[in-house]
C-alpha cells in the first residue's frame, strides 16, 4: 500500500500521517513510502489506546493532560482527534448557559455545535458524532463542573437517533439544536462536591445578576422545557455527587439542645414549634466542622432555623462572638 493509498484508508490527511510516522507509525521503507495495511492498523490500535486506557473513570484532569491523552485540540466542546481517531466530547456544566446537556438516567443527552442559528446534523463534528455508530471512530466523554477540571467519563456510544429541540441562543432567539442522546461505557461516577458546589455558585451569581424581564423570560422558558421533558418522560431527577461527610455524634447535638431548653442562643427566642414533645432546634458548629472545629460540646450550640441559616449565610463575627460568649456562660 502506497502513502496515498494509505492516508485515504485511515482517513487522514498527509500532515497527520507525518505526525503518526514521527510517533513511530511502520513503514516498509526508509522513505516511508510504502506501508503493510495490517501491520499499520495494529499499531494504530495500541497507540490509540496509549495515554487514553491509563485515564481513570471519574478522575479529574486539566486540560493539557486531555490534550495530551487524545492528541485533539485545546479549545471547543467537539474535539476531532485525527492522531487518534477519536473525538472528544466535553460537557460544560459550570452553570454559565441557561440549557445545559442533561443526565436522563445513565444517558447524557449532549447538545450538538453551533452557537448561534439552527444547528446542523451533516455539518463538521455534529456529523462525526451522528454517523459514529457506522465508522471506527471512538467517542469519549468529560464533564466540566468547575472550571479547567476535566472529570473523565470514560468511552460512549450514541444510543439512539439524534433529535430536534427548540432552544434559546446566547441572544435569546429560539433556534433548533441537536440533542446526541450518549450511554457510558464504563460505570457511572460520581461528580467531586467541590466541583458540583462551583457549578452551584456559579450558576446563582449568573441569575442573581439578572434583571426581572430577563428573569421571567428564562425561568418561564426553562419551566416550559422541563415541563416537556417531563411529559417526554426525560427528565434529568438528580446525579451523583461524591461527598465528604464530618464525623458528627448526634450525642453532642441532643446535650446541647437539651440544656438550651427551647431558646434559640442568638435571637433569644422559642423555637418555631414542637416535634416528637421537643422545641424544634438545630445543632450548630461554631468552628465548622470542615474548617477543623471538634464535634465537642464547647463547640457546639442550639439555633433557631431561622438564625442558623443567618449564621451560614452572613458569617458576621458579631454573631459568632454572642454564640462564643453564650458558650462561656454556660460554666
Ligand atoms: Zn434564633
Amino acid at each position: 500500500m502506497n502513502r496515498r493509498e494509505l492516508i485515504a484508508a485511515l482517513g487522514i490527511n498527509g500532515e497527520v500521517l507525518e505526525k503518526l510516522l514521527a510517533e513511530g507509525l511502520p513503514s516498509r521503507d526508509e522513505i516511508a513510502m510504502n506501508f503493510d495495511y495490517d501491520e499499520v492498523m495494529k499499531w494504530r490500535k495500541e497507540y490509540v489506546r496509549l495515554g487514553i486506557d491509563q485515564l481513570l473513570v471519574g478522575a479529574t484532569y486539566s486540560n493539557h493532560e486531555v490534550v495530551n491523552a487524545f492528541k485533539c485540540s485545546p479549545q471547543g466542546g467537539m474535539r476531532r482527534s485525527r492522531m487518534k481517531n477519536a473525538l472528544v466530547l466535553i460537557s460544560d456544566h459550570t452553570g454559565k448557559a441557561l440549557y445545559e446537556d442533561r443526565w436522563i438516567g445513565d444517558e447524557l443527552h449532549y447538545t450538538g455545535m453551533g452557537q448561534e442559528g439552527d444547528q446542523q446534523l451533516d455539518k463538521s463534528q455534529n456529523k462525526t458524532l451522528a454517523t459514529s455508530n457506522e465508522t471506527d471512530i471512538r467517542v469519549f466523554l468529560f464533564e466540566v463542573y468547575k472550571e479547567k477540571h476535566y472529570v473523565y467519563a470514560g468511552e460512549v456510544t450514541l444510543a439512539g437517533e439524534p433529535y430536534v429541540k427548540l432552544e434559546a441562543d446566547a441572544k435569546g432567539n429560539m433556534r433548533k439544536v441537536y440533542k446526541f442522546p450518549l450511554l457510558l461505557k464504563d460505570k457511572f461516577y460520581a461528580i467531586p462536591e467541590d466541583d458540583w458546589k462551583r457549578a452551584t455558585i456559579v450558576r446563582e451569581k449568573v441569575v442573581k445578576r439578572l434583571d426581572s424581564t430577563n428573569l421571567e423570560q428564562k425561568a418561564k422558558a426553562l419551566s416550559e422545557r422541563n415541563k416537556q421533558d417531563q411529559l417526554d418522560d426525560k427528565r434529568d431527577a438528580y446525579r451523583l455527587v461524591r461527598k465528604r461527610e464530618f464525623f458528627r455524634d448526634p450525642l453532642i447535638a441532643e446535650y446541647v439542645k437539651d440544656i438550651a431548653q427551647g431558646v434559640c442562643q442568638l435571637c433569644e427566642k422559642n423555637a418555631p414549634f414542637e416535634t416528637r414533645g421537643k422545641p424544634f432546634l438545630h445543632a450548630h458548629h461554631i468552628e465548622y466542622l470542615a474548617q477543623g472545629g471538634a464535634d465537642s460540646i464547647d463547640n457546639c450550640i442550639a439555633l433557631c432555623p431561622n438564625c442558623h441559616a443567618r449564621i451560614h449565610e452572613l458569617e458576621d463575627k458579631r454573631d459568632k462572638d454572642k454564640l462564643l460568649m453564650k458558650v462561656r456562660e454556660r460554666k
